[in-house]
């Protein structure tokens, strides 16, 4: 971690202070500039994937996130969380009542979203960091 702190540079803008994860393209790390907004791409040191994203993926899937989900929004292979759940002896409890649905929003989108009372009356909800995004995960009851 220390070292790879040192080797970031933005190739748009020569930051080498502010970066934000986004994500892993085809094993390598992606980021996004705090300065100019750009996106670059790192390779991995490694096949080591970052803990960050073996505990997203465990929580997503414990919300009851599909694999396939998971590996959309991640940029992880749904082999990798497939892994990740057996080799942490990880259950999800069975439930059919409630379902998870959720958004990717910006910071200015889920204020807004959260503004309103009707979006979140009656409804359980987390919130969760994706990268630069937030994910929120809403539990509906499910209607047969
Ligand atoms: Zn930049």
């Amino acid at each position: 971690m220390h070292s790879q702190t040192t080797e970031l540079q933005c190739p748009s803008c020569s930051n080498k202070d502010k970066f934000t994860k986004s994500g892993i393209l085809n094993e390598r790390q992606r980021y996004k500039c705090g300065l100019c907004g750009y996106h670059f791409t790192v390779l991995k040191a490694g096949k080591q994937i970052d803990q960050y994203y073996v505990i997203k993926a465990l929580q997503l899937y414990m919300e009851g996130v599909s694999y396939r989900e998971i590996e959309r929004l991640l940029g992880v292979s749904h082999v990798s969380v497939i892994n990740w759940v057996r080799k942490y002896g990880i259950k999800a409890p069975q439930q059919n009542e409630y379902h998870p649905t959720y958004k990717i929003l910006n910071h200015a989108e889920l204020a807004a979203f959260m503004a309103k009372p009707e979006n979140t009356k009656g409804f359980g909800m987390i919130i969760t960091e994706i990268g630069d995004k937030y994910m929120l995960i809403k539990w509906e009851r499910f209607r047969h």
